[in-house]
């Protein structure tokens, strides 16, 4: 049987490092994978790796790019003066989606969480404070998720970045309680990135 074969097994092991993968969907897409034809499923073993290689951290935004700095940050059309902060790139992803905001981003790839030993150092707060202290930007909206790590995050923001003069502000209005940005429809955020209001 397939799932006795230790190279199978690795295969099964792999997909199931991915969030919401659990033992049956790795094996059926193992098996999957198996069935294909053996260009296109080492292909698809080339692009993970390609990506992995070239794809790395905006040195301004630390937005995931596979080039420095990002699109976006280099991007003289957009609006340098505004950031928008956002826990991981698929919130980016969600807002861009909405085609309506026009300022740059500040990816932090988590949310600030004592218990689990997430402080200020560990989400590189630094970066997203001398975007402040010596750049264009001028004022700061904070979309992290509307869960309790996500709002302590923006009051953290709010009176640190706020300390510099820096309007801060908070996308409330239509985003679910308890919700990550990503799972709001583009137009539910575009309204809420329009509605938001000053912490
Ligand atoms: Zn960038």
């Amino acid at each position: 049987m397939f799932t006795q074969s230790p190279i199978a097994e690795r295969l099964i092991a792999s997909f199931r490092q991915l969030p919401g993968v659990g033992r049956k969907s790795a094996e059926r897409y193992a098996l999957h994978l198996l069935s294909m034809p053996p260009e296109i499923a080492v292909d698809f073993s080339e692009a993970v790796r390609i990506a992995r290689e070239r794809i790395t951290r905006c040195p301004v935004c630390r937005n995931l790019t596979d080039i420095t700095p990002c699109i976006i940050c280099t991007d003289e059309q957009r609006d340098h003066s505004v950031i928008c902060v956002v826990e991981q790139p698929t919130g980016a992803i969600a807002i861009e989606k909405g085609g309506t905001y026009k300022g740059l981003y500040h990816v932090l790839h988590g949310v600030l969480n004592p218990l689990e030993g997430i402080g200020p150092a560990e989400l590189h707060l630094d970066l997203l404070l001398k975007r402040f202290e010596g750049g264009k930007a001028q004022e700061l909206i904070v979309a992290t998720n509307t869960t309790a790590e996500g709002e302590a995050t923006a009051l953290y923001l709010a009176r640190r970045i706020g300390a510099l003069g820096v309007k801060v502000s908070r996308i409330a209005h239509g985003v679910p309680m308890g919700g990550g940005v990503e799972y709001a429809d583009a137009v539910t955020l575009a309204h809420a990135l329009e509605g938001r209001s000053r912490i």
